[in-house]
């Protein structure tokens, strides 16, 4: 449960996120949170007012603070990057900071009113802001991305993204525009992107992608014909690929790594 108000007092024991720009306080080689009452933080006492209750972690509530620009020194902690933390994160820590950093920008860009410009204010029961003056309220923004592994026979179409780190190959994405299904998203993508059809779409998970604020629903699905016509201003080289000439590819954790894993298993099924 997010709030924006919780009641804090000396001896209430929590974790705590302190996030500074976009870096966490974190400690230890696990990249621990914070893990202790109130009254030992005296170091972020001053920010007592952005604490927001960001749901709970190990069965303890878990508190997001935001000090903005100013850098909280914390004996034995230092601070590391989003993207390092949440690729060193445990599977369950993971959520709860990719909720507080998305909730850290939120509250970091709707200060002011998008339709009348005047300050916005905490709702307080609920995860918003709302304009003093007219009224419009704003929920934290979440953007809606289809990935999606595709299979034909033995093989598995992977691409090189403009935006991927050098010789990654990863599966297809994109965003969802306005008025369009999961399904046709994915259909759309998938042509615009490297010229092929695809079949029998069939959802696999998902996984918040808080890079700035995407939730990445993923999607299994088979080649159906065309040929490889790439998208330039994308997509850097794309190929299909069996299990045993794989190019560099996205880690496990995330959603993208977690397709691959799962087309590769049932090419071998097929197989066996
Ligand atoms: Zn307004």
């Amino acid at each position: 449960m997010i709030t924006q108000s919780p009641i804090i007092n000396g001896d209430t024991v929590a974790y705590w996120i302190v996030i500074s720009e976009d870096n966490i306080l974190s400690f230890g080689n696990s990249n621990q949170i914070l893990h202790c009452c109130w009254q030992d933080l005296a170091c972020i006492h001053a920010y007592e007012d952005n604490i927001i209750g960001v749901g709970s972690h190990n069965n303890k509530p878990c508190y997001l603070v935001d000090t903005g620009a100013e850098l909280v020194d914390y004996d034995g902690g230092e601070y590391i990057g989003l993207r390092m933390a949440l690729m060193e994160a445990e599977a369950n820590l993971f959520g709860i900071l990719a909720r507080a950093w998305q909730i850290a920008l939120f509250m970091r860009t709707h200060r002011f009113c998008g339709q009348c410009g005047s300050r916005m204010h905490n709702v307080g029961w609920e995860m918003a802001v709302q304009c003093g003056n007219c009224s419009h309220r704003c929920y934290p923004r979440i953007s809606p991305c289809i990935i999606v592994a595709i299979r034909d026979e033995d093989r598995i179409l992977l691409a090189q993204g403009v935006h991927h780190k050098a010789g990654m190959y990863s599966t297809l994405a994109g965003f969802v525009e306005s008025g369009e299904s999961l399904e046709e998203t994915v259909h759309r993508e998938v042509f615009e992107e490297v010229g092929v059809r695809v079949k029998n779409l069939e959802y696999f998970s998902s996984q918040p992608w808080p890079f700035p604020h995407s939730l990445m629903v993923g999607f299994l699905a088979e080649y159906d014909g065309g040929e490889l016509v790439l998208d330039e201003k994308e997509i850097v080289s794309a190929g299909w690929y069996t299990k045993d000439n794989l190019p560099l590819i996205p880690p496990k954790f995330s959603i993208a790594g977690q397709l691959i894993e799962a087309t590769l298993n049932r090419i071998e099924q097929t197989q066996s």
